[in-house]
């Protein structure tokens, strides 16, 4: 139990429902870790009550904190500055408080680019298939290219209420950076066939299979999978999605989304503190089973 004193700093989670994230446990036990005197809490903040929840954290001196459903987007006419990555997503998850000014950033396609680090695996250079163009999807699809991935395919169902901010995107990316990036319809096959043939990583971006939904998968011709094609999920509630069990037993080598959360939390944890998250201690508290 960290225990609190009149210099504790607070951090937080704000969103709705929050009560059953796993954030505030790898926190708070990373701060008891190295002795450090912040304590994260949870707040159930919607996107009505946002604006004053923020105005009231920031008047108080919080450090910091992380945005979840349904305020990533919300919170960024908030805040005062935004980093690189989060200006081309367009959505935040993570503010830092710097003496009132509040800059914004978004840590969730760090996580997952870590996290595919983490599998062994080094995809700068390559092409990526990404399925989705939700929040998870645009946050990985900037970082990826951002970091120096050569080509990104992302696919979408063309009445999906992203297409257009998706558009916007692929458009920004191909403007500013070297990468490739091209939007394609979900319903295209022929694209999908060659999008994936040419990719050394396909990840399923989408909600699709997540519990309770779990008979669900975003791709279901299992042809599509070839044993040099590594396959993950953003995906960790099952912890082996439909679409990560039919890869695995085509041969793919395989990861789920479990780590890029837990690296979200780490890079958030750095910008608070400036210290690094211990990963290994906080992998084996709450991670491996
Ligand atoms: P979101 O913004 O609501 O986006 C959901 C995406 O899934 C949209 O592109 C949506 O397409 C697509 N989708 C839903 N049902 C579909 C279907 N039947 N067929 C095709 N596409 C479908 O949600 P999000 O925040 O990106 O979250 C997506 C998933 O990522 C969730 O399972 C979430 O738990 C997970 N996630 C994991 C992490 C992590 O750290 N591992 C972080 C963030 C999110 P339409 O627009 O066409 O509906």
């Amino acid at each position: 139990m960290n225990s609190i004193t009149g210099h504790t700093r607070l951090t937080a989670l704000l969103g709705s429902p929050v009560a059953h994230s796993i954030s505030p446990l790898m926190h708070n036990e990373a701060f008891r870790q190295l002795g450090l005197d912040y304590v994260y809490l949870c707040f159930d903040v919607t996107e009505d009550t946002l604006p004053s929840a923020v105005s009231g954290l920031k008047s108080c001196g919080i450090r910091g904190f992380n945005l979840t459903m349904p305020n990533k987007n919300k919170v960024v006419e908030l805040l005062d500055e935004l980093s690189p990555a989060a200006k081309l997503i367009g959505a935040v998850n993570t503010v830092v408080n710097e003496d009132g000014r509040l800059i914004g950033y978004n840590t969730d396609g760090i996580g997952y680019m870590q996290s595919v680090k983490d599998a062994g695996y080094d995809i700068i250079g390559k092409t990526v298939t990404i399925m989705g163009a939700g929040g998870a999807a645009t946050a990985i699809s900037a970082q990826a290219a951002l970091d120096g991935v050569n080509k990104l395919h992302i696919f979408a169902r063309r009445t999906s209420r992203f297409w257009e901010r998706t558009r916007a995107l692929v458009d920004n990316i191909n403007a500013t950076l070297s990468c490739r990036a091209e939007l394609h319809d979900n319903d295209d096959k022929e694209a999908l066939k060659n999008a994936i043939g040419e990719s050394a990583l396909l990840l399923n971006a989408t909600s699709v299979g997540m519990a309770p939904n779990t008979d669900a998968s975003i791709i279901d011709d299992t042809s599509l999978f070839r044993k040099d094609l590594i396959v993950s999920d953003v995906i960790y509630n099952p912890r082996e999605t439909k679409f990560l069990r039919m890869a695995r037993e085509a041969g793919c080598p395989v990861f789920n989304g479990m780590y890029m959360l837990l690296y979200q939390g780490a890079e958030a944890f750095r910008l608070w503190t400036g210290q690094e998250m211990p990963v290994e201690h906080i992998k084996k508290m709450f991670f491996d089973e």
